[in-house]
């Protein structure tokens, strides 16, 4: 047998993803252990995310639907290859494992997690926005996300993370803790 024929590979080319974008998240918890379903998503997140940096908990009070516990919000930021809307799909999958029934908006919740921002995306679709629309009015999720990227930018005004808190926490976002979850 002649070792001049071409060679075949028998192996695909290597398909290890590559963790190119950029996302910031909000996650809060009112329901059952909070912190321990904080650690639980982050934990569960970091099989899609390369988590570089996760914020203080912050203890808030709950807004619109006022009758329900405090929450305990963090943000955190990394690194993932999935596509925005792979990334939603994961992010609920995850609050479904964590014990999130169906509920009404700003109702009580054992997770919940918000994609903030992802590289310098602006979209909308029937289940996506990015920017998150109410990232700019919420203190639990500003005052983690200017903690822990200050100079982070929404692109869609131009605010940094620090300048949309005014500098300061509001009262109802104080850190509870400074460890992590
Ligand atoms: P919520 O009850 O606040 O968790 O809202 C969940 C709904 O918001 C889901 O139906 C999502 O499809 C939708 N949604 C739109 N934009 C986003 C986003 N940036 N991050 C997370 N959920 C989003």
């Amino acid at each position: 047998m002649s070792l001049d024929t071409p060679i075949s590979p028998l192996f695909p080319a290597s398909k290890a993803p590559t963790a190119t974008h950029i996302v910031y998240l909000a996650l809060g918890s009112n329901l059952g252990d909070r912190r321990g379903n904080l650690a639980a998503a982050l934990q569960q997140l970091r099989e899609v995310i390369t988590i570089e940096t996760v914020s203080s908990v912050y203890e808030t009070e709950p807004i619109g639907y006022l009758e329900q516990p405090r929450f305990l919000n963090i943000a955190c930021c990394g690194k993932t290859w999935l596509s925005a809307q792979e990334l939603l799909h994961s992010t609920q999958a995850i609050e479904v494992a964590i014990g999130r029934q169906p509920t009404f908006r700003n109702g009580p919740r054992p997770i919940d997690i918000d994609i903030l921002l992802y590289d310098d995306l602006h979209m909308q679709d029937n289940q996506l926005t990015i920017p998150h629309p109410r990232m700019a009015e919420r203190a639990f999720v500003l005052a983690p996300l200017a903690e822990i990227s200050p100079n982070v930018v929404n692109p869609v005004n131009g605010q940094t993370a620090a300048s949309l808190t005014g500098g300061r926490y509001p009262l109802s976002a104080q850190p509870a803790h400074h460890t992590g979850p």
